[in-house]
């Protein structure tokens, strides 16, 4: 098991977002996260590479690191807990001020301190991946939404994550501009990446998933295999859900 989460909790004030999770993601497997607006899908993924803090949860990983955020984690410890994964969001997020370039090589040259010349080698390499080699001096404002979120793909990729996140890749895309986002997702998934991905393409999570976690109110509902959790839910507030937005 590449991580392994248990008694995740997450409370914004008094209200609880995340209840008591506990979930694991296999090395090479694609755990995608559907559920209703408000279910505590992005806390989930967010808290993941502690860009939020969990209140409570005990995250295990392959290598022997662990980290239980009931206690306060070591700083040291909660840079290698971030740097094991990179975040794709939803609204790019993107530096406006710099070339699809820099924002590439920005993580590793400033965050990793690794060594220029390897980086912006790197970070060629990757932009070359998702098909965007000749905008690299383009600045995301140049750029349409499909092309600044496969830059916002190959900046998380740079930083060489064992695990990549995506929180709703495409929702803020226009419907021509998604197919080519979900391809460069697709191309990882084939590579053998490790991935979490928050989505409502369901049609796309059935593709590329090898489990499919339901979640309502801060639970987790359902996960299992897409054929299943897709297609024969177990539990009726899946079931519901699914036919909402089929
Ligand atoms: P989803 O991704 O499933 O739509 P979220 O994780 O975004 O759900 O939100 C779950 C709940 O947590 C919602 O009620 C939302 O309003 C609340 N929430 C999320 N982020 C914050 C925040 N930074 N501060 C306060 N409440 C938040």
């Amino acid at each position: 098991m590449f991580l392994t989460v248990k008694g995740l909790s997450k409370s914004f004030d008094d209200q609880e977002v995340l209840k008591h999770i506990d979930l694991e993601i296999e090395k090479g497997n694609i755990l995608t996260i559907i559920g209703p607006s408000g279910s505590g899908k992005t806390t989930l993924l967010r808290c993941l590479n502690a860009l939020e803090m969990p209140n409570k949860g005990l995250f295990t990983f392959s290598d022997g690191l662990e980290i239980d955020f009931e206690k306060m984690p070591k700083k040291n410890e909660l840079t290698k807990f971030r740097l094991k994964s990179g975040m794709v969001f939803q609204s790019y997020n993107l530096f406006p001020h710099k070339t699809a370039l820099e924002n590439v090589t920005e993580g590793p040259l400033i965050v990793q301190k690794r060594e220029k010349q390897a980086v912006f080698k790197l970070a060629e390499s990757l932009l070359d991946k998702v098909g965007l080699l000749d905008k690299k001096y383009l600045y995301p404002h140049q750029l349409s939404g499909g092309q600044q979120q496969r830059v916002g793909i190959a900046r998380a990729l740079a930083i060489e994550p064992e695990l990549m996140l995506f929180d709703e890749p495409t929702s803020a895309l226009d419907p021509e501009l998604v197919g080519e986002v979900l391809k460069v997702i697709k191309d990882l998934a084939n590579e053998g990446w490790t991935m979490a991905i928050v989505t409502h393409e369901l049609k796309f999570a059935e593709q590329v998933s090898d489990r499919v976690l339901f979640m309502d109110n801060g639970y987790i509902v359902e996960q299992g295999p897409p054929a299943q959790v897709l297609k024969d839910p177990k539990e009726e507030r899946t079931r519901q859900f699914i036919q909402r937005i089929m």
